[in-house]
């Protein structure tokens, strides 16, 4: 079963092919036969497309008119002579989206109708940068395979759609919640790729497990999983609330918005530039959203490197600790993406301080860069694993079953 899955943002579109047996998923995640990423720099006309596969890897300028030609493009080097990974894109049985805002309606994955592209186009009203880019994607596949090949929408917010309620209503006004405005969460498809990841690494059934996932990458967010459902996540009503991120602030006294709102010299989109791209890690320490940079220039002796992570380490610790109150205990700490998969001093700055809830790691497996594994000291309560976060793995795993479904 071949098995397209896609992830498009704002600027640029992941994708890659899996071929996958049809009578059983494999346990662990298998390489895709190709790889492929086209970036559309802004205020540039041309587009960029990497391919990747046992037999090649490709670098060229696109300049078609449209997504949809960039698309093709790209889906004509699955075929190509030097590629040769499928013979012709009519070989792809079925197409998974990453998309970020299912809304209310959509817990699971769903198969893209004219009615749940208008759903994600309606909801772009709540994900105004995401949804459009998602709905491009899908509409550039299908006009490059026709109406017949499926397409799974695989919903970021879904894993979350089951938070008990008082874990998404803000305590605003009521009107609040009944316009949409309440907690939906995101990252959800690496929360629970990770949950279950962790219960299959701990040899432990998912529904006996109380987990945090923590997904550190530019964007950050904890979950708190407990019986395989979400039970309450930091990122709220947009991906803005929560955890510093790197450019993100997370979540700020909203006073501070209407001060500098009164104070007249910040618009709207001022204030969304501010907290979106120069905010976090890159805001206080001026230097970048990269926490490597962030790394290096602490070792170079700089004062707001050193107060960014700072900061950044105390409201993960403050999550972490909050998360765990919300389960009633913990059984294991997942950390993912890329800070929480590379930087074995934020894993170990995190858990400084929480040996109260019964976590110990070994520094020595901290350091020797652990994958898929469990860095815990054998004697601690808790387990600490590190996990390779494999969102597209778990978009295709969602396509086949719809298939054998
Ligand atoms: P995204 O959230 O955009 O999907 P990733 O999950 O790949 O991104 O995370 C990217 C971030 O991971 C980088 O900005 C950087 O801060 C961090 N990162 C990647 N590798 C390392 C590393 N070796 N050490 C510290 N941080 C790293």
């Amino acid at each position: 079963m071949k098995v397209l899955v896609l992830n498009a943002g704002s600027s640029s579109q992941k994708s890659c092919l899996y071929d996958l047996p049809e009578d059983r998923l494999p346990e662990a995640p298998p390489k895709p036969l190709w790889e492929a990423q086209i970036d559309w720099p802004h205020g540039t006309d041309g587009a960029y497309l990497k391919v990747k596969s046992a037999h090649l890897k490709l670098e060229v300028t696109l300049f078609g008119a449209s997504r949809s030609e960039d698309t093709a493009r790209m889906l004509e080097t699955l075929s190509s002579g030097e590629t040769q990974v499928i013979a012709h894109p009519g070989q792809i049985d079925i197409v998974g989206h990453r998309v970020v805002h299912g809304g209310e309606t959509y817990r699971d994955s769903t198969r893209i109708t004219p009615a749940v592209k208008a759903a994600i186009a309606r909801l772009a009203h709540f994900a105004p940068v995401h949804n459009p880019a998602n709905l491009a994607g899908i509409e550039a596949l299908e006009a490059v395979l026709g109406p017949e090949v499926p397409q799974i929408a695989v919903f970021d917010t879904a894993f979350h759609s089951r938070l008990p309620t008082a874990a998404y209503v803000y305590p605003g006004p009521y009107a609040w919640l009944e316009a949409g405005i309440r907690r939906y969460g995101f990252h959800g498809i690496s929360h629970r790729y990770c949950a279950e990841r962790a219960a299959q690494l701990l040899g432990r059934d998912l529904e006996q497990l109380r987990l945090i996932t923590c997904h550190l990458g530019n964007g950050c967010s904890l979950a708190a999983v407990q019986a395989g459902f979400s039970i309450d996540t930091t990122m709220g009503f947009t991906p803005l609330e929560g955890l510093m991120m790197g450019s993100r602030s997370g979540s700020v006294d909203p006073g501070i918005l209407i001060h500098l709102l009164r104070q007249g010299d910040c618009s709207v989109d001022k204030l969304d530039h501010l907290l979106n791209q120069a905010s976090g890690l890159e805001g206080i320490s001026g230097i970048s959203n990269d926490l490597r940079l962030i790394f290096e220039a602490i070792e170079a002796g700089h004062a707001r490197a050193r107060l960014a992570l700072d900061i950044y380490l105390h409201r993960l610790r403050a999550g972490i600790g909050a998360m765990a109150a919300n389960l009633g205990g913990l059984d294991a700490l997942v950390f993912t993406a890329g800070v929480g998969e590379n930087a074995a001093p934020v894993r170990a700055g995190a858990c400084e301080g929480l040996e109260f809830l019964g976590i110990a790691i070994d520094h020595h497996k901290n350091n020797d860069r652990p994958k898929d594994t469990d860095i815990a000291t054998a004697a601690a309560a808790v387990r600490v694993l590190v996990i390779h976060t494999q969102e597209d793995w778990a978009i295709a795993r969602e396509c086949w079953q719809h298939l054998r479904r």
